[in-house]
């Protein structure tokens, strides 16, 4: 087998390797990106934090309109209890009875307005929990989808790493350093088939001398442009 042959499948296995290796890299680095499910409970918990507010404005309002509807009944009392003769007391206490009337439909529009905005803000938060829910579940099944990519790749890595090592044997000490001087300048590329008489990597045109050599499996071809290893399939 010629060494040109043997160095363009060890390349062709350290690409597969590159590329796992890499994908590899992505699952881990998707499996620890938590940034989806802590926006999730964020807005949760913000909804939360409204809603308490909320509440506890409708309870105010409410404790004031119960507050002035004691005080009105009160004054209907004795308003009406036959006790007070006086008619300037009898009149400021009815001036005072009509003034906590109006205050108090004031106040009963203001608890209506607030009862509204409870509502609304547990709705909010009712939808941020469903979604928080829904960005869990959503998870767990893509967690268990890389997961399971995680294990097929790092069985195929083992058998890519197997095959390189056997690969290498057939390989010259000499040829192995240069490819792998090569593949670390080249970006992981140091073989490149021969496509239409040129490099496949960059395109140029091969001599009839080289392409001859190249085909005749004697020594190592170079691509005159990118400088990398030839081969003819
Ligand atoms: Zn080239």
């Amino acid at each position: 087998m010629s060494e040109s042959l043997n160095l363009f499948r060890l390349q062709k296995l350290d690409s597969e390797i590159d590329q796992t290796r890499s994908r590899l890299e992505e699952i881990i680095r998707a499996l620890n990106d938590d940034r989806r499910l802590k926006l999730a409970h964020q807005q949760h918990e913000k909804a939360q934090e409204i809603v308490r507010k909320a509440r506890i404005k409708l309870k105010q309002i409410e404790h004031k309109v119960e507050t002035q509807r004691i005080k009105r009944k009160a004054s209907q009392t004795s308003l009406f209890s036959g006790k007070i003769k006086n008619p300037k007391e009898l009149q400021d206490l009815q001036m005072e009875s009509e003034a906590l009337k109006r205050y108090i439909a004031q106040l009963e529009d203001e608890q209506l307005e607030a009862m509204i905005d409870h509502e609304s803000t547990e709705e909010k938060c009712q939808a941020a929990e469903d979604n928080l829910k829904q960005v869990k579940a959503q998870l767990v099944q893509e967690n268990a989808a890389l997961i399971g990519e995680q294990s097929k790749l790092k069985v195929s890595l083992k058998r890519s790493l197997r095959e390189r090592e056997a690969a290498l044997q057939s390989i010259s000490h000499q040829n192995q350093t240069l490819y792998l001087q090569l593949r670390e300048r080249k970006r992981g590329v140091a073989v490149a088939s021969v496509s239409e008489g040129g490099c496949g990597i960059c395109g140029q045109a091969l001599t009839p001398a080289d392409l001859q050599t190249v085909r005749s499996s004697i020594g190592l071809v170079f691509c005159s442009s990118c400088g990398r290893i030839l081969y003819e399939g």
